[in-house]
């Protein structure tokens, strides 16, 4: 599936190849690619919406490097608006999570069954600890399944965090109650309390949450959520958003194959921001959730950002539109300019490494050609221009077999290569004296793929 996604973004590129700039039309025809790759990685549907218009609006403001083509620009646009709806403007790790000025600091889970809310509370133990030198008691007030009092015990003792037992004949609120006054007295920073939950959306289960909620006022109120879950997600989300004021959410078993696409919707949603990803089983398998590298995940691809930052970096606007000038008044293509247009491209990074950023079915879609062989023979060009005398490369029609000889024997290649690259020079004069100026620059990006 997620190949799916990178080969219609590869195929999105492709067809805009060529395309001067982003246009209502290109643009309108990409994002109908994108959409359909979107609902392709589990995304629900508003929120596909919502994010197709915000990035058209984006879109259309959008300046587009010379040295992208607009297929380019788009992918990057897509990923910068996708990080950012997941979130791109979380702080860093220390604030993610508050903490009471009066300790303890209540945390509620919620979650459905098996979503991984035991497990996390584990996690989150270990990582108030450990990170934030908390002391942490734990508490289940799950007293409908008789092996889940136990499962937290087991978690919370091999964390090394204090745990507060309880009875399945014991009530819900009067567990967490118990819990609290006994950190209040113990000097616990945390604590954790798990609940119980179901296998689907149910309406006890939302009432005996909100009890609990209202008795112990937490002050986060983390809903988990099972990144396998998909478009399943979505209900869920809403059904614990509506009972619950939750203050964030925690997306597990991203280990898996699970496309990511949960975490858009669940964020559309609730609105409410992403803390924490689970990437393993084992207790120390959680990260602070991290927008740019699930936007990646979605898109299925190598980091375009990069790409991008390189391109704005690298690529001599000025003396790109120099040389369009100087065609333009009619001045000839010689072999300096022909130079010069390699420059460009070695200042990007080579074509290789630009490439590189590109995952690797992208890379084939997008050129079919052996971008390493690309680099070499460019550095090879170069050298025979750098054999040549000033003369020759204002005037190369004065190279003739003994030239050509002494070049090649400068350059350190065969005469052949000499020709070769001789008759690619002919072909781009020929170009160029077509394009005249305008079309210049289109031709500069189609060069760069
Ligand atoms: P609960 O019913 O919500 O308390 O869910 P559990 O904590 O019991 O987790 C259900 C299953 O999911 C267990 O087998 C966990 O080991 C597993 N699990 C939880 N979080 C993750 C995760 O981030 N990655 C993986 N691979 N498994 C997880």
């Amino acid at each position: 599936m997620l190949d799916n996604l990178t080969q219609r973004l590869a195929k999105v590129v492709k067809t805009m190849r060529g395309e001067a700039r982003l246009t209502e039309t290109n643009t309108a025809e990409m994002l109908r690619e994108v959409r359909l790759a979107l609902l392709e990685a589990d995304v629900a549907l508003p929120a596909v919406r919502d994010f197709i218009a915000k990035v058209k609006q984006k879109a259309m403001g959008e300046e587009v490097l010379a040295a992208l083509s607009p297929g380019q620009a788009l992918v990057g646009v897509v990923q910068r608006e996708l990080a950012a709806m997941m979130g791109g403007d979380l702080g860093p790790e220390a604030s993610l999570l508050s903490f009471a000025t009066q300790p303890p600091a209540v945390i509620l889970m919620a979650g459905l069954q098996g979503a991984g809310k035991t497990t996390t509370v584990g996690k989150l133990a270990k990582f108030l600890k450990e990170k934030h030198k908390k002391k942490v008691l734990t508490v289940s007030a799950d007293v409908y399944r008789p092996a889940a009092i136990g499962q937290l015990q087991t978690v919370t003792a091999q964390v090394g965090a204090d745990f507060f037992p309880s009875l399945p004949t014991d009530k819900p609120v009067d567990i967490a109650l118990a819990a609290l006054d006994f950190a209040k007295r113990h000097y616990h920073d945390v604590l954790i309390i798990d609940t119980a939950g179901r296998l689907g959306i149910d309406a006890d289960m939302m009432a005996e949450i909100a009890a609990l909620h209202a008795a112990v006022k937490p002050i986060e109120t983390l809903f988990v959520v099972d990144a396998m879950l998909g478009q399943d997600a979505i209900n869920t989300a809403k059904a614990f958003n509506d009972a619950l004021p939750l203050t964030g959410i925690v997306l597990t078993k991203l280990d898996g194959d699970a496309r990511g696409g949960a975490a858009l919707s669940v964020r559309h949603i609730t609105g409410k921001p992403i803390k924490f990803a689970g990437v393993a089983e084992k207790l120390d398998g959680l990260e602070a959730f991290d927008p740019q590298r699930m936007a990646n995940r979605i898109l299925g691809m190598g980091d375009i950002l990069a790409l991008v930052e390189e391109a704005q970096k690298g690529v001599d606007m000025a003396a790109a539109q120099d040389m369009a000038q100087k065609i333009k008044s009619g001045g000839r293509f010689d072999l300096n300019d022909f130079k010069a247009q390699l420059g460009q491209m070695k200042k990007m990074g080579g074509m290789a490494s630009m490439m590189d950023k590109l995952p690797a079915q992208f890379q084939q879609a997008a050129t079919g050609a052996n971008m390493g062989n690309a680099d070499k023979q460019v550095r090879r060009m170069e050298g025979m221009i750098n054999s040549m005398t000033k003369q020759e490369r204002a005037k190369p029609e004065l190279i003739k077999a003994t030239r050509k000889r002494r070049i090649a024997a400068g350059a350190g290649v065969q005469v052949q290569e000499v020709n070769r690259m001789l008759a690619q020079f002919d072909q781009m004069q020929t170009m160029m004296k077509k394009l005249k100026g305008g079309g210049m620059m289109k031709m500069m990006r189609s060069m760069k793929g």
